[in-house]
């Protein structure tokens, strides 16, 4: 099949194609269809198979589908009055925590900021499409300057993120897609009670998508909890 054969709009295509995608990978065109569709994915590919892609194309496609549409981003809020100082001069009002749309967790920084890349280059045809990395290690007046531009897209190691969430700078409530990337090394990593701290956080009618290198032990147990009636690709 071709990438438009899968469902994707021409302008995302045309990124890919300049990108030189010129025809989708094995994963790429098994999940691509079925996450369009809006069914949970779980995966087990190999590293280099191209599994960025069949979870960050069907999420860029929804942006581009919404954009399109004119739908407008659930929970924007308008900004709210703060009053004025005693001279009249207004205050600036507290910034409002970043409203995602898809969440990314990924066990290391190095994976995280490959995700963040593969979402600029996929999703540069679209008019606003923001993607920030939440990583440990990085200060945390830097990432609250980018989470104040409430972006679409968050990726993020689960440490840092819980911090992020605690502090109410982060708010998974309308959150439409979640991702875990290299799920079997996350767990290995020992961060199964954050997954499930975030997790619990998010809308249960999100869509989820899981992607391990292998699916068994450990693994069962957490898909059970996390996906529901997922299409199970194995490559
Ligand atoms: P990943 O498995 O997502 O880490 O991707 C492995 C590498 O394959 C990355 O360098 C991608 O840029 C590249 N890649 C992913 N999908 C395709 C495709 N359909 N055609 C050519 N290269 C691809």
């Amino acid at each position: 099949p071709t990438f438009a054969d899968l469902g994707l709009s021409s302008d995302i295509v045309s990124a890919l194609t300049a990108t030189g995608y010129l025809a989708p990978t094995q994963v790429q065109a098994r999940a691509i269809p079925a996450a369009l569709a809006g069914r949970d994915l779980l995966v087990s590919s190999p590293t280099g198979s191209g599994k960025t892609a069949a979870f960050m194309l069907p999420a860029i496609e929804r942006f581009a589908e919404n954009q399109r549409n004119g739908v407008k981003r659930a929970g924007q809020m308008p900004a709210q009055s703060a009053g004025t100082y005693p001279d009249g001069r207004p205050r600036r009002p507290a910034p409002q925590p970043a409203r995602p749309n898809l969440l990314v967790l990924t066990p290391t920084r190095e994976l995280a900021m490959q995700v963040s890349t593969a979402a600029a280059t996929y999703g540069r045809h679209l008019r606003r499409l923001r993607c920030v990395s939440i990583l440990g290690g990085v200060p945390y007046r830097q990432q609250l300057e980018l989470l104040s531009k409430n972006p679409e897209i968050l990726v993020a190691t689960p440490g840092r993120l819980l911090d992020h969430l605690e502090r109410g700078k982060i708010d998974l409530s309308y959150l439409q897609m979640l991702v875990l990337d290299e799920a079997d090394r996350m767990l290995d990593m020992g961060f199964v009670d954050d997954i499930e701290a975030i997790v619990a956080q998010t809308p249960a009618d999100r869509q989820t998508m899981l992607f391990s290198a292998t699916l068994d032990g450990k693994i069962g147990s957490l898909t059970e909890r996390l996906l529901r009636n997922p299409e199970r690709i194995e490559i």
